[in-house]
């Protein structure tokens, strides 16, 4: 058995691994896809110390630094069940084994809701974002659009309308639902427009980059077109943590609950990165948190009875 199994391979669990297993004892990771939201990026430029990187390149550092030690990589692996077993923990894979640790933490990550219109895939990393704290600077001087008018897509247009030349905030309802103060916010800035009741059907592109946007005005049926350089969707970040319901608590949103250790409800199971109710997704705290979460595990193993 594992003393620390880690479930995910994103910073956060990469950051876990390396913990747990500088402390000499038998570490796993388990990863559907070792590098997590990382691959799915291209330039990466806040990741402090690293100015610039890449995100296929950053999983690959991540994996390296994580061999430079004994621990076992599980790649392609989905966990489906974790349970308690007598002292310990059995968590079961997709593929039917089953691994028992006296310790487990879970770093399942998050994923950006995606529109699911045309061209959306194609532009991704190509005009096409979703983190306004990463890909914000990218946007500096050109015209924007921010689909979602709940606080996340409130909060990126009036961050964003401080770098773009231009924001449209576009939202489906008829109104927004971020919370009023930001809505009042939004409302005093010269260089934002809000169009509701609208649908974005398609991005559009030459090819290479976003060329701008089609929506259906809901109210006449119409379809119009805005000419831009970047999109952001912002139209909710769903954690990887359906295989969890019931297990162990989670917040309405699905989020595992952490206290200040990345402690979950179940003792001896501990939690880190955008799977949990930690505010802020992004790779440096993601692996502070990962490895603040093992460094508790440790100390939840030194506290058990010697077997
Ligand atoms: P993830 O990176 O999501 O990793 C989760 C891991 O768990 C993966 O290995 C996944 O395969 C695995 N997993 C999930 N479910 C299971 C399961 N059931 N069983 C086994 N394994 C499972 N942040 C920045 O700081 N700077 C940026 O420039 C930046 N740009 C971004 C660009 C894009 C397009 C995206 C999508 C995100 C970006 N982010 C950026 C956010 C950043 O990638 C995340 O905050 C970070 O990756 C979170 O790390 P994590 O380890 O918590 O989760």
């Amino acid at each position: 058995p594992f003393e620390v199994l880690v479930v995910g391979g994103g910073p956060a669990g990469a950051a876990a691994a390396v913990y747990a297993a500088r402390k000499g004892i038998r570490t796993g990771v388990v990863a559907e896809r070792f590098g997590g939201q990382v691959l799915d990026t291209m330039a990466i430029e806040n990741l402090i110390s690293v100015p610039h990187t890449e995100g296929p390149k950053l999983a690959r550092a991540l994996e390296t630094h994580v061999r430079e030690y004994d621990v076992e990589i599980m790649n392609n692996q989905v966990a489906t069940r974790l349970e308690e077993v007598g002292d310990g923990f059995r968590i079961t894979l997709a593929s039917g084994a089953a691994l028992s640790a006296a310790s487990v933490i879970l770093s399942t990550g998050a994923r950006w809701r995606r529109m699911g219109v045309p061209g959306e895939e194609q532009y991704l990393n190509k005009g096409v974002a979703f983190c306004p704290h990463c890909d914000g600077p990218l946007f500096k001087g050109k015209r924007i659009a921010v689909i979602g008018g709940g606080n996340s897509g409130v909060e990126a247009a009036i961050d964003l309308a401080g770098l773009a030349a231009h924001v449209t905030l576009i939202e489906f309802d008829k109104i927004l639902r971020a919370d009023d103060v930001l809505q009042r916010k939004l409302r005093g800035l010269s260089n934002v427009t809000v169009l509701t009741q609208a649908r974005t059907t398609e991005v559009k592109g030459d090819g290479a980059r976003v060329t701008g946007l089609a929506y259906e005005d809901r109210t006449s049926g119409e379809t119009r077109e805005l000419a831009l350089d970047g999109i952001f969707v912002q139209i909710g970040l769903v954690p990887n943590t359906d295989w969890l319901k019931g297990t162990l608590a989670l917040s309405p949103r699905g989020e595992i609950e952490v206290d200040r250790y990345g402690a979950t409800s179940i003792p001896g199971v501990f939690a880190a990165g955008d799977c949990t109710v930690a505010p802020y997704k992004q790779i440096v705290i993601a692996m502070g948190e990962g490895a603040k979460a093992s460094l508790a595990a440790f100390d939840h193993l030194i506290r058990l009875p010697a077997a």
